[in-house]
């Protein structure tokens, strides 16, 4: 890979959904990529993974732009063009359509493992040197240069250099860590159960969401008409004992939230248990070193948009990089404080949703139901809300 006059050198440091677009977005504008991932590129299932993301319009037209999107098989994208939330057990309700927005969908569900596998092949047909089965376990950082020393599963060490290094280690970043960059973060006292589930009546394309005392559980609608993917956060005391009970049970409890409105359900995978934490990197430039995705901000998942929040980073970090600057630092500073803007609004908005729907003291309850009632019926509200849903 020869260096072009004005062109850079980037490290692009896990191979994640977040990693793997930017090393892609980055290569295409003509920069010298290498890619640093521990696993290797995720297979292609007939089966539907169990994890999956809502992808926001904005991730959509930058998956577009990358080439992407458009290799993605249609029959395995859910897309959605309503959503309905309510509050278990009482009045409070909202409902949200695509054409009050003029559009044709809210969004779409998407497979993280059928995402990231197209990413991984167009970043290598574009040209990143992707090193896979490979971790970085350390980094020289300084004013002008980095360098990495890699560790292969053999125990080899590999030394790379270029003019940055991103981040993009997921929540538990190695490299955010060594760099002991300063950290917030609360654990969120819940975990996320998620699972496919077969439903007896088909979605009809709709994202569904109950607040109940214990936590936010979502359904989400996947390509195939009768199959969601669920994502249960509970309140930790609760979250093992699910998982202990028979898929019959199981599902019981979940068909008592879910207003019967997809019929009999019946669990179509195993079930998953993700820990739920706040996590925020107060810098996320720090020399040469640039921190994205997971590895800066990691959110609950009650209004899926972690990824979203990634690939906007990710958006406009290639703007950045889209043509020489005589002072690239100035440039990044500014997209350092944008991006942590837009991730700190988002924390407090799932923070308020989160505190705002938890408990079943009847007063807040009664409190709930008028404000969501008055949010439906309110135009500039409702779209405020739908905004958030949309990805900004
Ligand atoms: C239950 C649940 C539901 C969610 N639903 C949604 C949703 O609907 N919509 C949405 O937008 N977001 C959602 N999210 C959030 C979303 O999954 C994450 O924000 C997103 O996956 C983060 O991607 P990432 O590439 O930053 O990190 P990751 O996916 O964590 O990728 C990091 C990569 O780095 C690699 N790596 C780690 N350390 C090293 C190392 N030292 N060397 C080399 N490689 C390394 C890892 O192997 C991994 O491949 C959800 C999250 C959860 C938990």
């Amino acid at each position: 890979m020869s260096k072009r006059a004005g062109k850079l050198s980037f490290i692009v440091c896990g191979g994640g959904m977040i990693g793997l677009s930017v090393a892609l977005g980055l290569r295409q504008q003509g920069h010298q990529v290498q890619l640093i991932e521990r696993g290797q590129q995720p297979e292609l299932s007939s089966e539907f993974g169990a994890r999956v993301s809502a992808i926001a319009h904005s991730s959509r037209a930058l998956l577009q732009q990358l080439g992407v999107w458009q290799k993605l098989p249609a029959e395995r994208l859910g897309p959605y063009t309503g959503m309905q939330v309510w509050e278990h057990d009482s009045f409070a309700r909202i409902d949200f359509n695509a054409h009050e927005v003029t559009r044709t969908d809210l969004g779409a569900i998407v497979e993280n493992q059928l995402l990231e596998h197209y990413l991984w092949q167009a970043a290598a047909e574009a040209g990143v040197t992707i090193h896979s089965g490979v971790t970085s376990v350390a980094e020289q950082i300084s004013d002008d240069q980095v360098s990495i020393t890699l560790s292969t599963k053999l125990g080899n060490k590999q030394q790379l250099s270029a003019d940055y290094i991103i981040a993009a280690d997921g929540a538990n970043s190695q490299v955010r860590q060594r760099a002991q960059l300063p950290l917030t973060f609360w654990h969120y006292q819940q975990h996320a159960i998620v699972a496919t589930v077969h439903t007896e009546l088909p979605h009809q394309g709709i994202a569904r969401q109950a607040f109940t005392p214990t936590g936010p559980i979502a359904w989400l609608p996947l390509a195939d008409s009768q199959q969601i993917s669920l994502v249960w956060s509970i309140d930790d005391p609760h979250s093992e004992h699910l998982l202990t009970l028979s898929a019959e049970r199981f599902t019981q409890r979940l068909q008592s939230f879910s207003n019967n409105s997809l019929g009999q359900l019946t669990l179509a995978s195993e079930r998953h248990r993700f820990a739920l934490k706040m996590q925020y990197c107060q810098r996320w430039l720090q020399q040469r070193l640039l921190v994205i995705g997971d590895a800066a901000h990691s959110i609950h998942p009650l209004a899926g948009q972690g990824a979203n929040l990634g690939f906007a980073d990710v958006s406009q970090l290639l703007d950045v990089f889209a043509e020489p600057r005589e002072d690239y630092h100035r440039t990044l500073r500014q997209w350092e404080r944008e991006r942590k803007t837009a991730a700190m609004t988002m924390i407090a908005a799932m923070e308020g949703f989160k505190r705002g729907f938890a408990g079943d003291n009847p007063l807040l309850k009664l409190l709930r139901g008028s404000g969501l009632h008055i949010a439906s019926r309110v135009a500039p509200l409702k779209q405020q809300l739908m905004q958030i849903a949309l990805g900004g």
